[in-house]
């Protein structure tokens, strides 16, 4: 069985420098990080054996018990930076830029006086950032939830993680349904999401089936393993070597092999290094 890594996939930038950040932190007793740093537990268990304190990604404890608060990629609403300042926290801040862009973009639009909608998925967290700090938005996490909206003047953003086919049919339909408006749409779904669905669309070409290396709760892992099954191409995904199972691979010839933008290249590594061990298995018959 050959192994066919993706040529785009894995870490972003934005998850390194977030990375790069906590691991200039002299003291982790005194930093709570705000949510989950990754959506990755690989991650998040190295960071609590470090001494960061965690709050859970649906249950932010407020106020932190350390004098520090890290804001993680994914970025908070300046509501929420007000309100932990107003705490007397410090804040580090490791907002991705690809993420402040989402912020600046949606309160852009709503002072032009346009309805804001955020196609992303509700209740991320991103999504929770960018949604607290506008009047009014409706997130659209799919193009069956658009409607025809009361306002002339719409403006259409877009989580930095949304699959663009997804973002294409849901800003489609707004058109479809608002045909009187005036839409303005800034796309702001960052380039290395753009590149890793690219890379994978690639990669569906040559293989028989895919194996994704990400944390369960990572959506744009779960992204990739949906774009695999909207091709009819069988997907596994996997958060380290030891979830393989070796009768996944029986009868394939050529396996892809992608990563979530939160997974480490020692994690991708290992799966590719069990994956070759699993061909050279089959090859001997075992
Ligand atoms: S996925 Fe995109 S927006 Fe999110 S951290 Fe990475 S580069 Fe930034």
């Amino acid at each position: 069985m050959d192994v066919i890594r993706a040529e785009e996939m894995g870490m972003c930038f934005g998850v390194r420098d977030a990375l790069k950040v906590v691991d200039a932190i002299r003291d982790p007793s005194r930093v709570t990080i705000h949510g989950e740093l990754v959506h990755n537990p690989v991650v998040t268990r190295r960071l609590a054996g470090a001494g960061f304190r965690q709050s859970p990604e649906g249950d932010r404890e407020f106020p932190a018990p350390t004098p520090l608060v890290l804001i993680t990629a994914h970025g908070v609403s300046d509501a929420e930076r007000r309100r932990l300042e107003a705490a007397g926290k410090g804040l580090i801040d490791a907002t991705c830029p690809l993420v402040r862009r989402v912020h600046e973009a949606a309160r852009a639009l709503e002072a032009e006086g346009r309805h804001v909608l955020l196609i992303g998925k509700p209740g991320h967290v991103e999504v929770r950032g960018v949604v607290e700090d506008l009047g009014r938005c409706d997130v659209i996490g799919a193009a069956d939830q658009v409607r025809c909206y009361e306002s002339r003047r719409l403006g259409i953003v877009c989580q930095t993680t949304m699959p663009p086919d997804v973002v294409d049919e849901a800003c489609d339909r707004i058109r479809r349904l608002n045909p009187r408006a005036d839409i303005r749409l800034v796309d702001t779904v960052c380039l290395p999401t753009r590149m890793r669905q690219r890379a994978m669309l690639d990669l569906l070409r040559r293989v028989d089936a895919v194996v994704v290396v990400g944390g369960r709760n990572s959506n744009n892992t779960r992204r990739l393993v949906d774009l695999c099954r909207q091709h009819r191409t069988p997907a596994h995904q996997v958060e380290s070597a030891s979830d393989l199972e070796p009768g996944w691979f029986a009868g394939v010839d050529t396996v892809g092999l992608t990563a979530g933008t939160s997974t480490l290249d020692e994690s991708i590594d290992e799966v590719h290094r069990a994956l070759e061990r699993i061909g050279i298995m089959q090859q001997a018959g075992e």
